[in-house]
């Protein structure tokens, strides 16, 4: 297990959220960056953020946006806002980051950590955002360390004596990583948090200080604004970002 992981997810072709992100990852001098999927999708800038990620992420997953992308799920089961993104996307998306997606899958297992872009029930679609689907993570699941993102809210849950412990993880909330625990974090997202605080999300898990920190960073919302509203993306999905929702 690598002393140190930067975690983010769910990157949305937001390239000034990236890019603020990255920055403070870099401060924090981790020894890996592990991303869970949705690097495209919504979002302006598709070609850096997944030329980015594969230049810096040692794991990255899959997620139902890029899917929908390569044309590997059906857009009917999207929401329109984002079957307007997925085929401008389509028809942006690069020889060089397209490969790269279609290199990527929606789950991945290493050492202590099992990973999904969404949940080990359904790692393509399915939220953890209940008491029930948190169980089912937790009884499908072996690793102590259950990563998961898709829902764009940070989360930290604690399984033990037989009770559930935690819920959304604002700033600054720690989980204790130690050896007997179990844990379902979600990072947050990237590119379109939805938990109402607009500052881009990461988690930073420390194993050697036995910790885990849910962490945010503000960007220039308005330059992704900007380009979105230019690309002719539909408006929503610029007013969204300004309210972290
Ligand atoms: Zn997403």
């Amino acid at each position: 297990m690598a002393g140190r992981v930067a975690v983010i997810s769910d990157v949305h072709a937001n390239w000034h959220a990236l890019r603020a992100v990255l920055e403070a990852i870099d401060s924090e001098e981790p020894d890996e960056i592990w991303c869970l999927g949705d690097l495209v999708g919504y979002g302006p800038r598709p070609n850096p953020c997944c030329e980015s990620v594969r230049e810096r992420a040692a794991v990255c997953l899959a997620g139902n946006h890029d899917l929908g992308v390569l044309g590997q799920l059906d857009l009917e089961e999207f929401a329109p806002d984002a079957v307007v993104s997925a085929r401008w996307t389509r028809g942006v998306l690069r020889d060089e980051p397209r490969a790269y997606l279609e290199s990527l899958k929606p789950t991945a297992r290493t050492a202590g950590v099992e990973l999904f872009h969404a949940s080990p029930r359904d790692p393509v679609w399915d939220y953890v955002l209940s008491a029930e689907a948190a169980e089912a993570a937790f009884e499908l699941t072996e690793e102590p360390l259950v990563l998961v993102g898709h829902s764009h809210v940070p989360l930290a849950l604690a399984a033990g004596n037989g009770a559930m412990a935690g819920g959304v993880a604002p700033e600054g909330t720690e989980a204790e990583l130690d050896a007997g625990a179990r844990l379902v974090l979600n990072p947050g997202s990237v590119g379109q948090p939805r938990d109402g605080d607009p500052r881009a999300a990461w988690l930073l898990l420390d194993y050697g200080a036995g910790r885990a920190s849910f962490r945010r960073v503000a960007y220039p919302v308005e330059r992704t604004q900007e380009e979105i509203r230019e690309r002719g993306l539909p408006d929503a999905l610029a007013e969204r970002l300004a309210r972290g929702i």
